[in-house]
């Protein structure tokens, strides 16, 4: 299996402000290409999109090709399990709209302690397993966003985990939260194979400040920036797969190419990587992967990574005054919450993988523009 994995959560948009109304002409002819080049492997998972991310791999993939041609990842959505029969709704569910008979990889999406904690009550491993029997699942695993010393505990207490799916980039790789490295070697020691994710950190690491961009540039002129960050990722032993999501067909176009003649990293692209790091830290601005776990519960709809989006580009531009930028703000106030409004119930908090202090960079987002607005 190639190495380079399509993952389904930033598929191109018809609307750019609604995540479900995914471009399906677009997506269709990406699959098309992604097929022709020998590429097999799909992610996907019950709340991308919308919940419009399974039925549309079913119509773009699955009604179009046969089942032996690609494989899918799909994930248990364990944060909306209440009790031990959701799991085989969900499941059941997962595998309608997917239209598949069986998931080449099930994972349990996004475990930390708490929600291994509800595993646990309701024996969700457990089913796992009997999936397994079943024939409905092929090999079982998580998608992890927790310390090192979680993911061991984990390790140690589930023999029947098979993969596990890391968030691991270079800028993530000594990150005191994210602990890529650390959770990358508790992997090793308990013999597991990984699944990357967020390697390019949800475009973080596509488009760097000018200095660093220009070292990487200096090194190799033809190399995209993102390049970087796959390769980064996919020469680390013990990686299977690396997931990109691809919302742009040159995105796709890159990432073929990198990968149909992927060149490992050297020692001494490792050490400008080390520099870039530094660059980037000096310059950090709101790390949000624009993932989206942490919008559908907000009480007042607040447009979390939209509104981090905007302040990113304040920081890019050094210019809160900027026209484009005021006017984008104001059309999502007219929309969603204002950053302002939020009422500091912590719930996006708990959700968010990147560990954000979203409610205090809400207030940073206020300070900036809460006069003009308001
Ligand atoms: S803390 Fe604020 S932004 Fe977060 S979910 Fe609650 S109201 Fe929404
Ligand atoms: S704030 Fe966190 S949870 Fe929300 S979209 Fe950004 S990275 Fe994802």
């Amino acid at each position: 299996m190639k190495k380079l994995g399509f993952g389904l959560m930033r598929l191109p948009l018809i609307d750019p402000e609604d995540s479900k109304t995914i471009d399906l002409k677009r997506f269709e002819a990406m699959v098309d290409l992604f097929m022709a080049k020998g590429f097999t492997h799909f992610d996907t998972a019950y709340v991308y999109h919308g919940e419009q991310s399974e039925r549309i791999f079913k119509e773009c993939v699955v009604d179009r090709y046969p089942r032996e041609s690609f494989t899918v990842t799909d994930k248990m959505p364990i944060y909306m399990v209440e009790k031990k029969e959701d799991l085989e709704e969900f499941f059941n569910r997962q595998l309608e709209r997917c239209g598949v008979e069986y998931f080449d990889y099930y994972w349990m999406h996004a475990l930390n302690a708490s929600r291994y904690e509800t595993c646990n009550e309701i024996d969700a491993f457990g089913f796992f397993q009997e999936k397994q029997k079943e024939g409905k699942i092929r090999h079982i695993g998580f998608s992890f966003h927790d310390s090192a010393e979680v993911l061991d505990n984990i390790l140690s207490k589930e023999p029947c985990i098979e993969f596990v799916q890391l968030q691991i980039n270079y800028l993530d790789w000594e990150d005191g939260n994210i602990q890529s490295r650390l959770c990358y070697e508790v992997a090793r020691k308990h013999n597991k194979k990984i699944f990357i994710m967020e390697p390019v950190k949800g475009g973080t690491l596509a488009k760097l400040p000018e200095e660093a961009e220009a070292m990487l540039k200096s090194k190799n002129p033809q190399a995209s920036i993102a390049s970087w960050a796959l390769r980064y990722a996919a020469s680390l032993e013990d990686v299977v797969m690396v997931l990109s999501g691809m919302t742009e067909e040159w995105h796709l176009e890159d990432n073929i190419e990198i990968f149909e003649n992927l060149q490992p990293l050297e020692e001494e692209d490792l050490t400008l990587l080390d520099q870039v790091v530094e660059i980037i830290k000096k310059d950090m601005k709101i790390a949000c992967t624009a993932c989206r776990y942490c919008v559908d519960g907000c009480p007042v709809s607040i447009a979390i990574p939209e509104y981090f989006a905007i302040y990113n580009r304040c920081i890019d531009l050094s210019n809160p005054d900027d026209p484009a930028l005021r006017e984008d703000f104001l059309n999502l106030t007219s929309k969603h919450g204002k950053p302002w409004e939020c009422i500091e119930c912590g719930q996006c908090e708990e959700q968010c993988p990147q560990f954000l202090p979203i409610i205090e960079d809400l207030k940073k987002i206020s300070a900036i523009f809460k006069e003009e607005s308001a």
